[in-house]
């Protein structure tokens, strides 16, 4: 039966109705202007409309698009050879979303404990705030009562504890621990960093009682730190990480990227997926490390970073009765504010640029990764009208 509105009504959508991109814009039907610093939640790392992955696909829509992984995959070769060259991973599985990624991820480091002769240790230690997806193992993975509720019984095998906190890590691993799973800076959960020596500390644990460290980058990896993988600030690496968002640059895909001897059971049988790593997804994902790969691009991420934290906090001195902290990493930056986080996201939209809410009352920032510095300055201009508008509205309030 025809409904007035056939969607399910997972979304509470903005009406808002965008017809194209360019760059960092995106222009509505009616032909108006918004600065994009949502990105797609992280996503379109090279803003709209790149002209390298327009041509890539183009190109790639005319000679293949899906194979299954019934045959050798070239694409997936080169991406994957490309992915380890340039981190600690020797293998990696390719998907087409970052739950999925996590998946792989997860089954991965059970497999390994089970391969070890330890089929016990299946117990993951997650951290509250934690966003890992919304598949049943995924929300059992984050923890959070909001996602669970109604869903039947929790999957179990998750641990979760607060965040940052090594002494709690250090009591909540047993005999059936498998693994540590934590996203180095939260995105959903309101922009927190792990931190150098919390990320040090956990590898350190994982070593001592032969656990592997899972690092989720499916929002803070491929550059939106300023480091290819936003562990890399830390000097550390994982054993196996979940990467997506970004690395395909708006074309669904993601990754499980793990090392040798976490992923050496994962063999013929044990795991699979239909569309993911087919040959458009692998074309794009190569074009887009070529872009982020390229000479100066991930310094071009940091300068600009550079540009909205200096911005930021300048508001913040500003309208101390709006903004209370900024945070983050890079690109990825939050605006802890002061009152609902949706009514700023609202003047902010009024003012033509565009975010992301997120947990603790914050405020995302996720710009395209080719954000200029113009367009950087441009932005926080309209974030500054946003907050003006908002601090005379609560000094009339007060008043
Ligand atoms: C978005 C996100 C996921 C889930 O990715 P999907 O592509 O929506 O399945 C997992 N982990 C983190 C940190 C994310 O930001």
């Amino acid at each position: 039966m025809a409904d007035a509105k056939p969607l399910f009504e997972t979304y509470n959508r903005i009406p808002l109705r965008f017809e194209r991109g360019e760059g960092v814009w995106l222009v509505t039907e009616s032909g108006e202007r918004y600065l994009d610093f949502a990105a797609g939640i992280a996503v379109n790392s090279l803003g709209h409309s790149h002209p390298h992955l327009v041509e890539t696909m183009k190109a790639q829509a005319e000679k293949l698009w899906h194979l299954s992984n019934l045959y050798e995959s070239p694409g997936q070769e080169k991406l994957a050879s490309r992915l380890t060259s340039e981190t600690f991973a020797d293998k990696v599985f390719f998907t087409n979303s970052g739950a999925e990624a996590l998946e792989c991820a997860i089954k991965t480091a059970r497999r390994y404990q089970y391969a070890k002769g330890h089929p016990e240790r299946f117990h993951i230690i997650t951290f509250e705030g934690a966003f890992h997806g919304r598949t049943l193992a995924t929300i059992a993975a984050g923890g959070q009562a909001k996602y669970l509720e109604g869903f039947g019984p929790k999957t179990p095998g998750f641990d979760q504890i607060a965040f940052g906190d090594l002494d709690l890590v250090k009591a909540a691993i047993t005999n059936e621990t498998a693994a540590i799973l934590i996203e180095p800076i939260q995105g959903e959960g309101g922009l927190r960093s792990a931190g150098r020596e919390f990320l040090q500390g956990l590898r350190a644990l994982c070593d001592e009682h032969g656990l592997l460290l899972i690092l989720d980058e499916v929002q803070c990896g491929v550059g939106r730190t300023g480091k290819l993988f936003a562990h890399e600030w830390a000097g550390i690496t994982p054993d196996i990480m979940a990467v997506a968002k970004g690395i395909g640059g708006g074309f669904p895909l993601g990754a499980c990227l793990a090392t040798a001897e976490a992923a050496a059971p994962m063999v013929a049988g044990t795991h699979g997926t239909t569309y993911g790593g087919n040959p458009m997804a692998m074309a794009i994902g190569n074009a887009v490390l070529d872009v982020v790969l390229e000479e100066g691009f991930l310094e071009h991420v940091r300068d600009v970073a550079l540009v909205f934290r200096q911005g930021l906090a300048s508001l913040k001195d500003r309208f101390p009765e709006i903004i209370e902290d900024v945070r983050g990493e890079g690109l990825m930056l939050g605006l802890k504010v002061r009152v609902p986080h949706s009514e700023v996201l609202a003047a902010m939209r009024d003012a033509h640029v565009l975010g992301v809410l997120a947990g603790d009352n914050v405020i995302r920032l996720l710009p395209p990764l080719t954000t200029t510095a113009d367009e950087a300055r441009e932005g926080i201009a309209r974030i500054e009208q946003a907050a003006a508008k908002l601090q005379q509205e609560q000094l009339k309030k007060t008043a």
